[in-house]
């Protein structure tokens, strides 16, 4: 029999979890965080996010110093790779954030049980009932007037194939590997493809991408899709797109990956190893859903705007819910919100058409909002500015000219209604749009909002003015 009814329990620790937690506890709400793996993050901090951006910017220092002496830095040398270095550096970033995390819950209160979550079925009385299995087996059963399902996504693989620790990789195997592969196929052009595909081009390795979709980044809009594509090619990233992968199959010395092309013809790459990834897949099974009244669609979590699920007091964030892009910041907003409505304090619903995509490859890409077809197909006169790098003064100081700030407004009233970057540190420039379109802003407005010169975010200005054909710089 459980001794405490917490006011919430969070079944998953990874940014959706970890988030609702924190943010419960500020609020004085007495929180149990249920995690079956040793440390807290989830795939974000362990496997995802934290770790691929640390090799991207360990890949982006290498391509300066390949450069250094166009800096006048002279006396470099023959520059070389340490990839044990290279990991050893992404893991300590990894362990100190997992302490912080520790810390976070201590700070705020939060119990955390390590184990493997369950639902027990519909709340009795208003109580839910979690079963919780640790690794060693030991089982005990936690009670909570409200759950949060966070329990993420795994990635997918295509059918017959399963991945191993050098040849077949999915984004797990791939930061561990024994060392930097001479040859690379990724499957799959979404975030996680091109930014390995990016990490391993810049660090010598021979790279073919094969894409599904009839585009690079098919969520992307189109313009951006094509300038990627157009990069990538210049980087001497070999990319095929509408390509359908038949077959997979391990070689002596590494992987046959054979591919009908657009054009219908069949093409066989070996290489290396070979990353999957086509996307990810929610953790949904065995998790007693069965019992309740939560509806699934495909494996995801039917949600309404609050999260709520179609069981009263159980709630599903992140990589789990239908809908919802998959990415950290959605499901830690989502925490913050479910948080909040069970506080009982003021909270937002997530405006799913206000999500910041960032994808951190070399050239980066950062996007909020409709793209021109959405806009059009949703029925706006559509007005469309862009603005190069190539004109823009920091860009140049940078050594940074490929790509562009698209701006989709509308005809009629001039509101903003998307904004696609690609480029130098596009996605941190995003921010700004993603704020401008919380408060509804106007080309008007932002046109007359001053920028600081030099600065790649000037662009941004340039990008606005050039909706109206009046950006200064070109
Ligand atoms: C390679 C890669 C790079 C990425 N880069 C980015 C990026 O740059 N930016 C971005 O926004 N997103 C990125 N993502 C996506 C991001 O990682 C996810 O959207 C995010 O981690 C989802 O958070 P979550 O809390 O829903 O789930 P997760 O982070 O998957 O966490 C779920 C947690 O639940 C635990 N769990 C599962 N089932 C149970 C159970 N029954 N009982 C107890 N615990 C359980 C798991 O062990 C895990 O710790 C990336 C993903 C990958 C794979």
């Amino acid at each position: 029999m459980a001794e405490t009814t917490y006011d919430i329990v969070i079944i998953g620790g990874g940014p959706g979890g970890y988030t609702a937690a924190i943010r419960a506890g500020q609020y004085g709400l007495k929180v149990a965080l249920i995690e079956k793996e040793k440390k807290l993050g989830g795939t974000c901090l362990n496997v995802g996010c934290i770790p691929t951006k640390s090799l991207l910017f360990d890949a982006e220092v290498y391509d300066h110093l390949k450069n250094a002496t166009a800096h006048g830095i002279e006396g470099v040398g023959t520059i070389t790779l340490n990839w044990k270095t290279i990991l050893d550096r992404k893991n300590g970033i990894i362990t100190k954030h997992v302490k912080g995390l520790d810390f976070l819950m201590r700070k705020n209160k939060v119990t955390v049980i390590e184990g493997y979550g369950k639902l027990t079925g519909p709340a009795k009385d208003g109580i839910h009932s979690i079963a919780v299995e640790a690794a060693n087996g030991e089982k005990k059963v936690v009670q909570a007037k409200n759950v949060i399902i966070a329990t993420g996504s795994d990635a997918r693989m295509l059918p017959g194939v399963e991945s191993d620790a050098n040849r077949i990789l999915t984004n797990i195997e791939i930061l561990a590997l024994p060392q930097i592969p001479k040859s690379m196929v990724v499957i799959g052009a979404g975030a996680v493809g091109v930014e390995f595909g990016s990490i391993f081009k810049s660090f010598g390795s021979e790279v073919t991408i094969v894409e599904y979709l009839p585009r690079m980044v098919p969520n992307e809009d189109e313009d951006v899709s094509k300038e990627l594509s157009r990069v990538f090619r210049k980087r001497g990233i070999d990319t095929y797109t509408g390509a359908k992968v038949e077959k997979v199959e391990k070689t002596n010395d590494g992987v046959k990956v054979t591919f009908t092309g657009s054009d219908g013809k069949q093409v066989t790459k070996e290489a290396e190893t070979v990353l999957v990834a086509v996307g990810r897949a929610p953790r949904t099974a065995n998790l007693g859903l069965e019992a309740t009244k939560v509806e699934v669609e495909r494996g995801f979590i039917r949600v309404d705007e609050w999260m709520q699920t179609g069981e009263p007091g159980i709630f599903a964030i992140g990589d789990v819910v239908a809908g919802l892009p998959q990415l950290a910041h959605v499901a830690a907003m989502a925490g913050t919100v479910v948080a909040a409505k069970v506080a009982g304090k003021r909270a937002r619903p997530v405006r799913r058409d206000r999500i910041p995509a960032c994808t951190y490859c070399e050239p980066q890409i950062g996007s909020v909002g409709l793209t021109e077809a959405q806009a059009k197909a949703a029925g706006h006169q559509v007005k469309v500015g862009k603005f190069p790098f190539s004109a823009n003064s920091k860009a140049s100081i940078v050594g940074s000219h490929e790509g562009f700030v698209k701006v989709v407004a509308d005809a009629k009233h001039g509101e903003l209604l998307g904004v696609h970057i690609i480029g130098p540190q596009a996605t941190e420039m995003i921010a700004e749009s993603v704020v401008a379109l919380e408060l509804e802003a106007t080309i008007e407005e932002l046109m007359f909002t001053i920028h600081a010169h030099p600065t790649l975010a000037e662009a941004m200005l340039d990008g606005f003015g050039s909706v109206e054909n009046m950006a200064i710089n070109v």
